[in-house]
Formats: structure tokens, sequence, C-alpha cells
């Protein structure tokens, strides 16, 4: 008897540190990660705050987040790799748009400095790529954290190499 009750308190306390582990999990930030107030999502329905490619929560990892549309449909993305995968169905994605690390707003493609391969953990990719509105913030996250800076196009290019990686 005394064996059965010290196996249901055992398994009651792995349970217990399981939950706790799981909960510690789910509550330590990534550098990705915003509060959800601080999350700009422009898709609809009840998916809005998911990868419209990937199902990604798109709160968790919105520093790499991106959005375009195509057809009056606004997609948003959890990183460039899953903008770069719609793109190469061969569909024409219209403003392409990448948050900025250090506002947290959506900005245009073009006006990015994207600071690629520093040691800041990446989103679907190993070599990461974050995107910065003002050079000043992108030289100094490099300084801080290495990498490479390079427009949108450059990134890019370093997202198709993953993806060869993975077909
Ligand atoms: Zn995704």
């Amino acid at each position: 008897m005394l064996k059965i009750i010290s196996v249901i308190v055992l398994s009651l306390l792995i349970g217990g540190c399981a939950m706790q582990s799981n909960k510690e999990m789910s509550s330590s930030k990534i550098f990705q990660s915003v509060e959800e107030k601080d999350a700009t999502l422009v898709q609809k329905g009840k998916n809005k705050g998911s990868c419209s490619r990937c199902g990604m929560d798109l709160v968790k990892f919105y520093k790499t987040s991106h959005i375009a549309e195509h057809e009056g449909t606004h997609f948003q993305y959890c990183s460039i790799h899953c903008l770069e995968e719609h793109l190469g169905n061969e569909i024409t994605l219209k403003n392409p748009k990448v948050v900025d690390v250090v506002s947290l707003k959506l900005i245009p493609v073009s006006d990015a400095h994207y600071v690629v391969g520093s040691k800041i953990r990446g989103t679907m990719s190993r070599v990461s790529k974050y995107a910065f509105l003002n050079l000043e913030d992108a030289k100094k996250f490099q300084t801080k954290n290495g990498g490479e800076i390079m427009d949108f196009n450059g990134a890019l290019e370093k997202a198709k190499e993953d993806f060869k990686h993975y077909k």
C-alpha cells in the first residue's frame, strides 16, 4: 500500500514538474516576441494571429514578421522565409512590408536595412534576418550582435539559399 501511495505521489511530482517546465517554456521570451498590444496584425478572421504559410504565432515571432497583399487580401508571415515561399509559388505580391525591430511598426521593405546572420536567433532559419528603418539602428545591432547589413533583395537571396537546404 505504501508503495502504491509513493508511486502516486511520485507521479504527481513528476507531472507537476512537467507542467511547470511547460509553463516556463511558454512564458520565456524569445527575441522575436512582443506584447500582443504592440503587434500589428493585418489579416482578417480567426487565424489573423498566425502566419499565413506555416501557421506560427505572429506575436511570438513578430520582430521577423512581414506582410504583403495579393488580389486585395492581406497576408502576414512569421518571417521573410514564408514570404519567399509564397513568392516562390509564382505569385505576385504587392506592398511587401517588414517590422522595424526598433519601432515595431510595419515599414516598406524598400526602406529596410536587414542585419543578416547575427548571433540573435532567426525565425525558420539558422541565418537570422532582422530589419531596421534607420541605418544607425541596424549598425548598432550589428556592432552588438554581428552580421551583415543588406537590403531586402539581399536578405531575400539569403532566404532563398536557406530554402535550398530544406528541399
Ligand atoms: Zn511562417
